[in-house]
């Protein structure tokens, strides 16, 4: 893919996020991706783009943030050849299960995943729709290694840049679609 289709894939993808102010409470401007999925060609084009990264890398699996994360997660899977791994929020997986518990703004959140979903050794990409403050991406890194895997990036179609997420995630790999 040359670096020109991947210009008008970003441009192309963009033009089919939806801001939606006051979403799910008042202040936040919600980034909707549904436009975004609903387009056969763009949505196609990106998860090719997206899989040109991770050729010759070795990937095992691709674990998919819930839930807007499992649609993008799910199809770069099969296009690089790996497994896909869901991490849900608490009570929601049906086998046996490790936790992290994060802090929000207010209160805690619970993450989960199974204990069998990734292997000592094998090397995984997180994926996500939007990057925030990175807390969630964080605590799915925790999950990750304390199965032994090795996160070799973390993928998210969107980056909220003025939340400063990416300086949580620091001593990982991060790349991001589009930025604001
Ligand atoms: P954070 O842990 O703060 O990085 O929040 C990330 C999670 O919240 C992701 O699963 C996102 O899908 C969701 N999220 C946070 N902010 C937004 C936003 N402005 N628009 C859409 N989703 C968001």
């Amino acid at each position: 893919m040359t670096e020109l289709e991947k210009e008008k894939i970003i441009s192309d993808v963009k033009k089919l996020i939806r801001d939606v102010p006051d979403f799910p409470k008042p202040g936040i401007i919600f980034k909707d991706i549904m436009p975004f999925l609903s387009d056969n060609r763009t949505f196609k084009n990106t998860i090719k783009y997206l899989a040109s990264r991770y050729k010759e890398k070795n990937i095992s699996k691709v674990i998919g943030i819930e839930a807007r994360g499992f649609i993008i997660a799910a199809p770069l899977a099969l296009e690089i050849g790996a497994g896909f791994v869901p991490v849900r929020k608490k009570g929601k997986l049906p086998y046996k299960t490790i936790s992290v518990t994060y802090d929000l703004e207010y209160g805690t959140d619970t993450l989960q995943i199974h204990e069998d979903a990734v292997k000592k050794g094998e090397n995984v990409i997180i994926v996500d729709d939007v990057l925030a403050t990175g807390g969630t991406a964080k605590a799915v890194c925790e999950l990750t290694k304390k199965l032994g895997g090795n996160v070799s990036e973390i993928l998210m179609l969107i980056e909220l840049e003025f939340l400063k997420g990416r300086e949580k995630l620091k001593d990982y790999e991060l790349f991001s679609l589009i930025k604001y």
